[in-house]
């Protein structure tokens, strides 16, 4: 899956900046005192020894307990169900003991055994439970156990619920999914039939799987696969609260036998944006059609059809779909015939697929056109698009065939199926999804218009679409075996855009933009609510929750690290047998570093098939032969912890002394965690651009160079996942570098000085005076992520001042920005020149100018904005300055009327989150309110759209506090719509509150979320923005004043 693109309507970093701080900007956090405060004491009491007793003592209790109920449980089962228990099996007699399961330990091993002892030693346990009831009776049943049983599972229908873990028991296995889905567009509704072949590992009566809102009329076993044989009725049980249901056969599987279960039910189909869901166009002659498309991804296959919804149960699918004639069907796998089954009803039979996770399955039925090109190993690839907008498909269409021809080659293994479709769904929730055969995009994460699009969306869309094709080999081909490793599938993907785009489409250089994903996860991963890139989770809330950050950009910067450590071909013949060995087959995090831990480069030659390319690869790959390599143990350091290191460095003479330490925000008095990484530095110094390589292992250590030098710059190119620090004049000398000759080190490593000093403000390391100096160079810069970093640090402060009454010297750092930029700005021009990277930073700079009222650019604008309203809209503006150009005729209520009406009838996706993004920042409070109802609302904007228009007018200065109110008011409709847990509603959250820098607003924001309970107070987002908060005002009570005396400071007049 792909999460919204940063660059949409604010395609990069400072865009989105220059209004209030989306992409990179927007989760710029400023620490927190309070509620870290507490987390510390805490944390510390538990060090001590009356903690380690508070620890122990209930696990020891548990076991204990875990017993007393484990009988208890038993016998009321054996007491008071025995009419009940007498068509069950022994597996299902033990089962309903929640809280035994869940504390006797890891659920599935041991419960597994507790089923077995029953199995075959009844009689023995028979008599000791009535020795135990005895026993039993003449204690107190604890108090624990007699809530427990008034929790146990009850189906709908008030009798027991045989299962009470969210994940399915392991002994039944489906193989094979025969799926026949009639889809009604006019009533909304659609049923259908289920044929899941399955087998049991073990003798059982109990079938428990996935439904999540259906209707259950009938289910069914027949033994065998596939034949004809009578079928006998199962009895039916649902558990809502789990998403399962239990089917009861008169008497057990037989091991080994293949079964079938039928099952035949209906559902409406979902008004949200998962399971099988229903979504709206307007054509051109403004009529509403209507279409339903799936989005399973991690939990809503079972929305669609009961299936055993986790990764691990790989089966094959032949999925039929029935439509009216006037629609056509898609699914992963090519159609295989259609045939009429009564009069205007047609079913399409797609062939079977490979086996696969049932989160990967899909289906859509519409009216869309399509366009198609073929690969040269001979796959077919098409896009699909609603039918006015499929003249924008040709670029999507390019790409996706150059990029699955160049991962066939990249990965060594052929794409298995034989076609590949792209749709584009008018009503999408996050970017995009990697369904295997058939990837499914939001409109502006997939359509081309040559006209109207902008260089950040034909960046966004190439990035996109490698990123799904990527994953039909990541997540589809080898799959995490449970979602606490969403990272293998999600930091692949994201790692592999950077590697497949440098290569396949070079002119956009997406390298450089790279280390940028990395700044963005540290924003979040400098956080004590962060957590580490493997972690568990349980529940599809939790699930949810981690696509995150973590899982996708920490994951991929991880991963480039590595390889970076590696050398480019070791890393990718590391991958390469990974794929290969566990093709179809799940994996967990050790499997990768596994097949990592046996690589070797096999020769000294450098392929050009990657970005983060070393100058000399032979002298490179020989540096962790003498190391020994332990991929494992290194990579765990950093995927089994949270948070990252700060590297300080400390020169004396020639030996430079290095020491880490845990990277986090909070207040100065916080105590170390001990974490400890395998953090492989690399360094450039005055004397020599060849990267120095040395992998630090140990809290400290010290390397020694060849002669003295002026500077040194570790983090060569911001390959490496860690902050570093210069001690003494450390930095007095980079600052020294960049003000003479910025050019002697490269952009990327000029952009990561910038973020590091300012990463070192937060943690009280270097005073905010020697960051705003260091960012004075920014002067002369004229290269797009060194600007870009600098935006993203400077705009937020402004920010945060907006937020608290200090109008003058809010005005007067504005003025500095635009003072420090305006060479920059003078010398764009107003058309659509040059390459991407130039279009992008021309479309920033100017939107951010005329956003700050610079008047030469204002005026243009004007002039721009009112010649296009004279041509009514038909005047085609450069791409590149239409941002600035709407920015500032939304700024009147007359051109804001215009420009919404031209929403309305655009087709360009860029075009219509151009003006969506201007109407956002007018100070007109009316309107600003009017838009949050309208897209909320969803009929002439689109609620796919809300979470942007909220966030937007969350950083409006004017409009905060109404954002933070709809937020509020509507946050259980809200949470119904995009899922708790979701993505969209962690940017929503952190969207309207994180740049609050008051103890009122923090006060707010705690006691609005406490007092959600269960429906968000738990939320990870929640932690993070009251950390954010916290972190702000520390930073602002910190900063202040320093900002606005260094303001006064005689050296700005040269700006
Ligand atoms: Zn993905």
């Amino acid at each position: 899956m792909s999460a919204r693109p940063h660059y949409r309507a604010s395609p990069c970093p400072a865009s989105a900046s220059a209004w209030g701080a989306p992409a990179p900007a927007e989760a710029r956090p400023r620490a927190l005192r309070f509620c870290v405060q507490l987390r510390l004491h805490f944390h510390f009491r538990s060090r001590g020894g009356q903690g380690r007793q508070q620890r122990h003592g209930p696990r020891a209790t548990a076991v204990t307990s875990c017993y007393q109920c484990l009988l208890i449980s038993l016998f009321r089962a054996f007491w008071k169900k025995v009419h009940y228990l007498l068509m069950m099996d022994f597996t299902f007699h033990s089962v309903p003991m929640k809280p035994a399961d869940l504390l006797c330990g890891e659920a599935r091993g041991s419960s597994s055994k507790m089923i077995s002892l029953s199995i075959k030693r009844p009689l023995v346990t028979m008599s000791f439970l009535l020795s135990s009831l005895l026993m039993l009776l003449t204690v107190a049943t604890p108090s624990w156990c007699q809530r427990s049983e008034t929790t146990s599972p009850k189906a709908s229908n008030r009798a027991p619920f045989p299962w009470n873990k969210m994940r399915l028991p392991e002994h039944i296995t489906p193989v094979h999914y025969d799926l026949v889905i009639h889809a009604n567009l006019t009533t909304l509704t659609f049923g259908g039939t289920t044929e899941i072949e399955i087998t049991a590992s073990k003798p059982t009566s109990t079938i428990v799987l996935h439904s999540h809102h259906l209707q259950i009329s009938k289910a069914a076993l027949r033994k065998g696969a596939g034949e004809r044989q009578s079928l006998e009725p199962l009895r039916v049980l649902e558990y809502p609260p789990q998403e399962q249901i239990a089917l009861l056969a008169p008497e057990p599987l037989v091991v080994g036998l293949p079964y079938t279960i039928v099952i035949d039910y209906a559902g409406n189909l979902s008004e949200s944006f998962h399971g099988f869901y229903k979504s709206t166009y307007r054509t051109k002659e403004g009529e509403v059609r209507i279409l339903a498309s799936t989005q399973f991804e991690p939990t809503a296959a079972r929305m669609a059809f009961p299936c055993f919804d986790e990764p691990a149960f790989k089966a094959s699918f032949s999925i039929k779909i029935r439509r009216e004639p006037r629609h056509l069907a898609i699914s992963n796998m090519p159609l295989v015939k259609s045939v009429t089954v009564a009069e205007g009803l047609v079913e399409d039979h797609f062939d079977v697929t490979v086996k696969m996770s049932t989160y990967l399955v899909a289906f859509i039925v519409s009216d869309f056109k399509s366009v198609s090109k073929m690969t040269k190993s001979g796959v077919k690839v098409s896009v699909y698009a609603v039918p006015d907008k499929i003249n924008q498909a040709d670029y999507a269409l390019d790409a996706a065939v150059t990029l699955l021809e160049f991962y066939e080659d990249y990965f060594s293994i052929p794409y298995p199926l034989s076609k590949q479709d792209l749709a584009a769904i008018p009503d999408f929730q996050s970017g995009a999804m990697e369904n295997w055969g058939l990837t499914t995009y939001r409109e502006s994460s997939l359509l081309f218009d040559a006209e109207k699009s902008s260089a950040s969306s034909k960046l966004g869309i190439t990035m996109t679409v490698s990123h799904e094709l990527a994953h039909q080999w990541f997540g589809n081909l080898v799959t995490m075996e449970w979602w606490n490793d969403l990272w293998l599938n999600e930091g692949f993907a994201k790692f592999m855009e950077f590697v497949s785009v440098s290569v396949t489409h070079p002119e956009l250089k997406v390298e450089d933009y790279f280390f940028d994903k990395c700044f963005n996860a540290m924003e979040v991963d400098a956080l004590n609510s962060s957590h580490p890139v493997s972690t568990p989770v349980e529940n599809p809330a939790q699930i949810r929750e981690i696509f995150d950050e973590v899982s996708y950009e920490k994951g991929a910067c991880i991963l480039n690290m590595l390889r970076d450590y590696l050398g480019a071909d070791a890393f990718k013949s590391g991958i390469v047998k990974y794929l290969q060995k566990y093709s179809y087959k799940n994996t967990k995090n050790e499997d990768l570093w596994n097949s990592m831990a046996s690589i070797c480069p096999t020769d000294g030659t450098q392929r050009m098939d990657g970005f983060c390319s070393r100058g000399e690869h032979s002298a490179s790959s020989s540096h962790w032969r003498q190391e020994g390599l332990d991929v494992k143990t290194m990579m765990n350091t950093w995927t089994l912890q949270k948070g990252f290191p700060l590297i300080t460095i400390t020169v004396r003479g020639r030996n430079v002394h290095v020491k880490q330490e845990h990277y986090v925000k909070g207040p100065d008095d916080a105590p170390e965690t001990g974490y400890l990484w395998h953090v492989p530095l690399t360094f450039i110094t005055s004397n020599s651009d060849s990267v120095q390589r040395f992998l630090l292992k140990t809290r400290t250590d010290v390397l020694i160079l060849p002669e003295e030098v002026e500077w040194i710059k570790f983090n060569v190119g911001m390959n490496g996942y860690y902050v570093v620090h210069y001690e003494d004049d450390g930095w007095d000398s980079l600052t020294g570098l960049l003000k003479g000759t910025h050019t002697a080190i490269s952009s990327s490593d000029r952009a990561s000085l910038i973020n590091n000093a300012f990463q070192l403000v937060s943690i009280g390391k270097l005073s905010i005076e020697k960051a705003l100096d260091l960012s004075l160079y920014l002067k002369h810069e004229t290269e797009i992520m060194p600007v870009f970093q600098g935006l993203n640090e400077l705009i937020p402060m402004y920010k945060l001042m907006e937020k608290r009454d200090v109008n003058e010297v809010e005005t007067q750092f504005k003025a500095f920005l635009i003072g420090l930029l305006r060479d920059l700005i003078d010398k764009q021009t107003w058309t659509d020149g040059g390459a991407i990277s130039e279009r992008m930073l021309r479309s920033q700079l100017l939107l951010l100018a005329c956003v700050r009222k610079y008047q030469p650019c204002v005026q243009k604008a004007e002039g721009y904005f009112r010649r296009w309203q004279e041509a009514n809209g038909n005047l085609s503006l450069p791409s590149d300055v239409t941002l600035a150009v709407f920015a500032v005729g939304a700024q009147n209520p007359e051109g804001w009327d215009f420009l919404y009406s031209k929403y309305q009838s655009s087709l360009s996706s860029t075009e219509k989150n151009q003006i969506e993004f201007a109407l956002c920042i007018t100070h007109n409070k009316e309107k600003l309110q009017w838009l949050l109802e309208q897209s909320f609302k969803g009929d002439t904007i689109k609620t796919q759209e809300f979470p942007d228009i909220l966030r937007a007018i969350g950083r409006n200065p004017v409009g905060y506090p109404l954002a933070w109110q709809f937020l509020r008011e509507n946050w259980n409709k809200l949470v119904q719509k995009f899922e708790l847990g979701s993505n969209s509603i962690a940017y929503m959250v952190m969207g309207t509150t994180n740049q609050f820098s008051t103890r009122a607003r923090l006060e707010e924001v705690k006691e609005f979320f406490s007092s959600l309970k269960e429906n968000g107070s738990q939320l990870r987002c929640v932690q993070q923005t009251i950390e954010t908060i916290e972190e702000n005002i520390r930073w602002m009570d910190k900063n202040f004043d320093k900002i606005r005396v260094w303001l006064q400071n005689e050296k700005l007049e040269l700006l």
